[in-house]
């Protein structure tokens, strides 16, 4: 089964991004995965523990006195006992011999009633460490907004003018679509405000679910969103790109408890950067297009590719 569950299409990849330390064992204990946060924490990579029962020498789970886990209180068996999670403040031992303090939960795993192994996910507990997420989470929020979850312009006008440098030094070539609701106007003024937030948020998601992990999506202004698109040939790609989201936008239906329902379209100005640019000849360029797609009709893409 768990075996199976590993090999379902994306379950191992959640895994390897996760920001916790992950170790499934079989019901004898023998770590069949190690993820590569677990591989950070310890030091000992995923090659030399799976296969291995979690109790050897390989990997040590000390409490503060510094009497072994394993010996004394194995969170696997105070686990398997109850049939519940378990969670314990320890310390593990880095391969390189400093101790690491860990938050851990064991978690046990059943198909059809039958124990069949554990995961236990854990967390490096270190001042150092903390410090460091937390700083990284203030800076992601420092540079998210909070009512779409797109980046802010603040942000992208950061990462534009590092993406213009890399071109120039033959890095990715890159293209924006600007992105405007159309008559936005008219739904705050017909439903209010608030469901105009959430037809912005439903348009966030539609971008997000659809763009990928290295495109950069941001809001721009109040109801202008700018892509940046990343493609090794952008200008093949970036039009075809826009008509997708541009379609997607338009089919997507934000349902009220009234039983209505809001659709929006969006026109967007499409363009690739050039050496030359800077950050606002770019969105200058793409802002113009984007005007063009407005007096062209709306619910269009209007490019100078
Ligand atoms: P056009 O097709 O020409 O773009 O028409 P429009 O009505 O969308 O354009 P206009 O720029 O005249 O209006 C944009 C509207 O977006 C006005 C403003 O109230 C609304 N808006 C801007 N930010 C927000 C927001 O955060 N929430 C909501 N609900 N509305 C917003
Ligand atoms: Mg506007
Ligand atoms: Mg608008």
């Amino acid at each position: 089964m768990i075996s199976l569950l590993l090999q379902a299409q994306n379950i191992q990849e959640i895994f390897t991004h996760c920001y916790e330390g992950i170790m499934i064992v079989d019901r004898n204990k023998t770590v069949i995965y190690w993820n590569p946060e677990a591989e950070r924490v310890s030091g000992v990579p995923a090659g030399e523990l799976i296969g291995k029962c979690c109790c050897d020498n390989s990997l040590v789970h000390v409490d503060h006195l510094g009497n072994r886990l394993c010996t004394k209180a194995c969170p696997f068996v105070a686990s398997f006992c109850t049939g519940t999670v378990h969670e314990t403040e320890a310390y593990l031992i880095h391969k390189e011999g400093h101790q690491v303090p860990v938050s851990s939960k064991m978690i046990p795993l059943y198909q059809d009633n039958t124990f069949i192994g554990m995961i236990e996910l854990f967390r490096d507990n270190s001042p150092r460490e903390t410090l460091m997420k937390e700083l990284a989470d203030l800076n992601d929020r420092a540079t998210i907004d909070p009512l779409t979850g797109l980046r802010n312009r603040r942000y992208a006008e950061v990462v534009i003018n590092s993406k213009l440098q890399e071109i120039r030094s033959g890095g990715t070539t890159f293209g924006v679509l600007f992105i405007d609701i159309d008559h936005f106007k008219n739904i705050n003024d017909t439903y209010g405000h608030d469901i105009g937030d959430l037809v912005l948020k439903m348009l966030a998601k539609t971008l997000m679910n659809n763009t990928r992990q290295h495109d950069v999506l941001v809001r721009w202004g109040g109801e202008e969103i700018v892509t940046v698109i990343v493609s090794p040939n952008i200008q093949a790609k970036l039009t075809m790109i826009a008509e997708k989201l541009r379609h997607l936008i338009s089919k997507s239906v934000l349902p009220l408890d009234d039983g209505h329902n809001i659709q929006v379209t969006v026109s967007i100005g499409a363009t690739a950067a050039h050496l030359n640019d800077s950050v606002d000849s770019l969105l200058k360029r793409a802002d113009q297009l984007m005007y063009h797609a407005k007096n062209s009709g709306r619910n269009c893409v209007r490019t100078d590719l």
